[in-house]
């Protein structure tokens, strides 16, 4: 059933395309479906990472265990992120895609494209818990989660917790949810994929554009390719031991609804599922999960170098070391800034490019093609959310 269960995803993803390119019209009218399967993730994502957070470390009986989990998760985050970019780096370096290009911006970014640092680390610590829930803020619900967690591990109590209780009945109830939910996967992925195809204006429309960007898109799809394939594999063979393409085959649900939905936060519900039943400890998966789910993206932190170098590129700004240097660091930054929703990455780039000078405006050269791109990095976040679980629980059992 499993294995037919992955056919009809991958199927919907086929479908999708083909309805998106040559049935536009009927796609946007099926739009309705995919919205209900995003919802539906939506609708337990929060209650997901607020009770799974606290199970997790309710489950940890000491502080120390916690801080151990943490540093772990924090080391892993740096340096894969680390390796992603530069990665980015070598590849926009050598590759050149934007040397010879010049063209004006086809588009506005639609969002508010300010981003700052010092409001990203005020907004860690919500003044209003229920606030932060209802406006979906991922890591200040996360922070407050934590706190309050730790708090009732701090506290001595004479007598089992009933609270203990509660929170793991509750956690295995979301995720009975979500299976319910994964159930409709084949066709709400045909749909999003379908509806988002037909907005870009169907198979015309694309193409052309596709083309006149084509190196650009090759030079990120690689980049992703190496970090995806022969970086994570890697660390995933040399930390846990086992054959890291069989784990990806666990997990490759997770990543077509990555692809499908643009946004690691929605996918969370499938990829605690997936890696849980792949065998990851429960207790690991559960903290770690939401929280590189949130911070830990390694797409996009490539994807924001090699956009910002295309950038220079096409703007003739010749960069010296110290500026790939600040790409590096404010790359990853970024990555970090960034929510789990669909082209987050590309608010958070305004970042990097004001870091080295590059024209903002020179977002709407990229604008265009995405939407494709931003499916593809979401993948690739969301793999190395699943391959550090694996490693970071391998490395509680030492
Ligand atoms: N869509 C990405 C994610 O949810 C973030 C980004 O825009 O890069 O992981």
């Amino acid at each position: 059933m499993k294995g037919r269960f992955v056919l009809f995803i991958v199927s919907g993803v086929i479908v999708g395309f083909l309805f998106g390119g040559f049935l536009p019209g009927l796609s946007l009218k099926l739009s309705f479906i995919g919205e209900l399967f995003v919802n539906a993730l939506k609708m337990v994502v929060l209650p997901l990472i607020v009770v799974s957070i606290a199970n997790a470390i309710l489950n940890m009986e000491t502080i120390k265990q916690f801080q151990l989990v943490g540093l772990k998760a924090l080391f892993y985050y740096t340096m894969t992120t680390a390796l992603a970019v530069a990665t980015g780096l070598a590849v926009v370096y050598f590759l050149r895609p934007g040397v010879g290009v010049s063209f004006a911006p086809q588009g506005k970014v639609g969002k508010d494209v300010s981003f700052s640092l010092h409001d990203l680390i005020v907004s860690l610590i919500p003044q209003n818990f229920f606030k932060a829930l209802a406006e979906f803020d991922v890591l200040p619900v996360i922070v407050a989660t934590v706190l309050f967690s730790l708090a009732v591990l701090a506290v001595e109590w004479k007598e089992e917790l009933t609270v203990k209780r509660i929170l793991s009945e509750l956690d295995v109830s979301i995720l009975k949810l979500t299976d319910w939910i994964i159930g409709f996967a084949p066709l709400g992925i045909a749909s999003l994929i379908a509806a988002k195809v037909a907005a870009m204006g169907g198979a015309e429309a694309i193409l052309p554009i596709v083309k006149s960007l084509s190196k650009y898109m090759g030079a990120v799809l690689l980049g992703l390719a190496v970090h995806a394939f022969l970086t994570l594999p890697l660390i995933y063979l040399i930390f846990v031991g086992k054959n890291p393409y069989e784990y990806i085959g666990k997990v490759k649900e997770v990543l077509i609804t990555a692809f499908a939905t643009a946004s690691s936060s929605a996918t969370l519900p499938v990829t605690m599922k997936r890696v849980i039943e792949a065998g990851v400890r429960r207790e690991v998966a559960e903290f770690v999960l939401p929280l590189g789910a949130t911070v830990n993206m390694d797409g996009t932190a490539l994807y924001e170098a090699v956009a910002a170098v295309f950038l220079a590129q096409c703007y003739g700004i010749d960069l010296g070391f110290s500026q790939y240097l600040t790409i590096f660091f404010t790359a990853t930054l970024a990555a970090v800034g960034a929510a789990g929703i669909p082209e987050a990455g590309l608010v958070t780039m305004v970042l990097v490019l004001e870091s080295v000078g590059i024209p903002t405006e020179g977002i709407g050269i990229i604008l265009a093609v995405d939407w494709f791109l931003d499916r593809c990095r979401t993948a690739v976040n969301v793999l190395g959310d699943t391959i550090g679980a694996a490693v970071i629980a391998k490395k509680m059992e030492v």
